[in-house]
């Protein structure tokens, strides 16, 4: 490997991009295909049953993003998050969180999944593999409305019990996402918040972002994080703290009382691209540098032409040196309408 030093100091410079931002988590989307059709994410007109989704000889193996994963911890990164699609139709997943867990440098393995295959027997295994934390997708507490999100019907009882599953085999706090779509879910945002108070879940309200090209995304559809924290507020007075660390994606707040704590995530109204420190595998090796990319670099390529970790290391650190994405922050309808990677391929 070959860092370059401070002349003054010799210590290894660290790594930063254009913008100063290190890079510090990883988030490896390891399957492009998923169980539900959550129409803000991939609406079944799109990725219907003729959708060519990747052969699975083109997804990259275990131990390729187990040797991706190892040289990104020598740049730096200490945070995996594990994503797709839905990471859990990825056959013995387990075995990857083993592997994962077992590179010198990573403090942080979660995982991003919408619930419906994590039983209490895999939540279990997902714990004893070393994964440390579950983030759990959900939009509603109503059926009518959360089968009409995911569009394969399927019930929010499971989810909740997903949930259920994770705390109890000690992947926690549990995270919950619940995507808020203006006039599809944002009347169930108080419910949500009653239900999880006191019960240690953190839950987290996401502003409905422009990803993809799929979702026919319009800045009318977005409630913003204001207009949520307000309506939470009013109920149960709400206090703001700080990040646990920077670059945190959540602004994180506690009830007044005591019963816990919720964030949000503003990345339309609020855009935290100057803390970005954030890089996307994608499942057949490519890496983004943004959400928000219309193409990623090609490691896939590398690994089996065999190419050495010190001239993966020299490729990350190359793409990452030029680095300049600031999406959010240039958002405008018309950028929406630019070619950009599915957040089904690359992951939340
Ligand atoms: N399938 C898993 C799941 O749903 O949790 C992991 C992948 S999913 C792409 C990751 C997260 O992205 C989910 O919490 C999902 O709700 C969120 N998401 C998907 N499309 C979104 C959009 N257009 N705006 C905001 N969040 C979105
Ligand atoms: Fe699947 Fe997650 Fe996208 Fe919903 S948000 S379609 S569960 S990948
Ligand atoms: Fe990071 Fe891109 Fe999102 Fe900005 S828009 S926070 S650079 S992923």
């Amino acid at each position: 490997m070959s860092p370059s030093f401070d002349a003054t100091s010799n210590e290894p410079k660290p790594l930063s991009d254009t913008l100063g931002r290190g890079l510090v988590d990883l988030r490896i989307s390891v399957t492009d295909r998923c169980n539900f059709r959550c129409q803000y994410c991939m609406p079944k007109e799109v990725f219907g049953p003729d959708f060519a989704f990747l052969p699975h000889e083109d997804l990259l193996t275990f131990e390729e993003i187990t040797r991706l994963a190892s040289v990104f911890a020598r740049a730096g990164v200490k945070k995996l998050r594990v994503t797709g699609g839905e990471p859990l139709l990825r056959r013995d997943l387990e075995q990857l969180i083993a592997m994962l867990a077992g590179i010198e440098g990573i403090e942080d393995i979660a995982l991003t999944t919408n619930g419906s295959l994590l039983t209490p027997k895999r939540a279990k295994q997902l714990k004893d593999a070393g994964l440390h934390r579950v983030t759990v997708s959900l939009d509603s507490l109503r059926d009518e409305v959360f089968m009409a999100m995911n569009d394969v019907r399927f019930p929010v009882s499971k989810v909740l019990s997903a949930i259920n599953a994770a705390q109890l085999a000690g992947l926690s706090p549990v995270k919950i996402n619940m995507v808020v779509k203006r006039g599809v879910n944002d009347e169930d945002v108080i419910e949500m918040a009653k239900h999880f108070r006191g019960t240690g879940h953190i839950i987290r309200f996401i502003e409905y972002m422009d990803v993809g090209n799929s979702n026919g995304w319009r800045m009318n559809d977005v409630v913003s994080a204001s207009e949520i924290l307000e309506k939470i507020h009013q109920r149960w007075p709400l206090h703001a703290i700080a990040p646990r660390r920077p670059g945190e994606v959540a602004t994180r707040y506690l009830y007044d009382d005591g019963q816990g704590e919720i964030g949000v995530i503003a990345s339309v109204t609020r855009a935290f691209c100057g803390s970005c420190t954030r890089a996307r595998l994608s499942p057949e090796g490519q890496l983004f540098t943004c959400l928000f990319s219309g193409h990623g670099h090609d490691f896939r390529e590398r690994l089996r032409r065999g190419e050495s970790d010190e001239q993966l290391y020299d490729f990350i650190t190359g793409i990452w040196r030029s680095r300049n994405d600031r999406y959010s922050e240039l958002r405008t309808e018309a950028t929406g309408r630019r070619k950009k990677v599915e957040m089904s391929h690359i992951g939340g």
